[in-house]
């Protein structure tokens, strides 16, 4: 598919919204901020210099984030859902 925000040819639009797309990059750095506030460094820092697949995999089922704490889990995986459905909607229904 063609994304509707930037134009640019993806085949996996989250991956897209999530990495890529020029369009979404506030909503984008907001969402990795909050990343960032939620996590213990370490994680965080793990979870930034992983690969690209590896950080859709955390951002989308943290299993990657199994060692930290459980309430720290069940926020940032709650988040990451509501924030990345955001970013997809957003792109899925822009109307140039
Ligand atoms: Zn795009």
């Amino acid at each position: 598919m063609t994304c509707k925000a930037c134009k640019i040819e993806t085949n996996d639009v989250v991956k897209h919204a999530v990495l890529e797309c020029q369009a979404v990059i506030s909503l984008r750095d907001n969402l990795f901020e909050r990343i960032v506030d939620i996590l213990d460094p370490i994680d965080s820092v793990a979870l930034f210099n992983a690969e690209d697949n590896i950080l859709i995999e955390a951002l989308l089922e943290a299993h990657v984030l199994q060692n930290c704490k459980q309430e720290i889990w069940e926020q940032y995986i709650s988040y990451c859902a509501i924030k990345i459905s955001n970013l997809v909607q957003y792109l899925t229904q822009f109307n140039s």
